[in-house]
């Protein structure tokens, strides 16, 4: 039974969700103890061409990248060009691409207007780096999304923080994100890196274990956390790609900024 067909199966217990919750619930149920490979199959047979995958081409994106490349080489691949990134990245970027086959990559920029109007010195991560996560990589994924109805991502429990309750299946504004790595272990990343001969990011070997914009990453030491490095001394833990719109909006000012 597809998902959807179970939603109509179960209708009343699902009258107060919207559409995506209701898919997300259902195909949570179906896939919590799938694995990651047929979390991203399932994700494909149930959205076809309206799946995507996201990516940062960071330390160990390598992963899920191959997972998808098994499944089809043929998964859209949207990756934020955040004009703030590290060049190791895209050339890591352009070099798995090619490793891996990946046919549909789709590069995502900032709106120009907003970078010029908002951020017209380069500065603002400086100054609000909620506001410049939001016009550099929240609304131009936002964008890139209108044409799909579910997106996955590389998130895993372990990094801690919010994704420590991490489903497969979740849904955040009416779209179904997929977490095909959710239940992966640090070991079972390692593991798989190794069994395909896997690149890591160049980075990774310079200390950094999480990769994000330059501004913003710094080196982990021994110990730490591995998304310590990322927006290190402020109370900021994620970019805001996973929140909802409404809450980065509130996160940013976004209405008393004119955004
Ligand atoms: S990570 Fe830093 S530089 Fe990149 S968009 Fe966010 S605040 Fe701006």
């Amino acid at each position: 039974m597809t998902a959807l067909n179970a939603i109509k199966d179960f209708q009343g217990r699902f009258a107060d969700m919207s559409s995506a919750e209701a898919v997300a619930a259902v195909m949570e149920g179906e896939y919590r103890d799938a694995s990651a490979r047929d979390v991203i199959a399932g994700a494909l047979r149930q959205f076809g061409d309206r799946f995507a995958l996201v990516s940062s081409f960071g330390a160990e994106s390598a992963v899920l990248l191959h997972l998808a490349a098994s499944v089809s080489k043929d998964i859209p691949i949207l990756f934020l060009d955040t004009g703030k990134l590290f060049g190791e990245t895209k050339r890591f970027r352009d070099d798995l691409v090619t490793e891996l086959g990946l046919r549909d990559v789709l590069i995502q920029k900032p709106a120009e207007e907003d970078v010029k109007s908002l951020d017209p010195k380069g500065a603002l991560w400086r100054e609000n780096n909620n506001a410049c996560c939001f016009i550099r990589k929240v609304k131009p994924l936002s964008a890139v999304l209108d044409g799909f109805d579910a997106w996955g991502t590389g998130r895993k429990r372990f990094q801690g923080g919010l994704r420590e309750e991490l489903p497969h299946f979740e849904a955040s504004d009416d779209r179904v994100k997929v977490n095909p790595l959710a239940f992966w272990t640090k070991q079972d990343v390692t593991d798989y890196m190794e069994k395909y001969n896997l690149p890591r990011h160049p980075l990774v070997a310079e200390g950094f274990s999480s990769i994000g914009c330059m501004p913003c990453t710094e080196r982990v030491s021994e110990g730490e956390d591995e998304r310590a490095g990322r927006w290190r001394g402020k109370s900021k833990s994620e970019c805001g790609i996973h929140m909802t719109l409404k809450e980065n909006a509130l996160l940013a000012s976004y209405e008393s900024s004119g955004l």
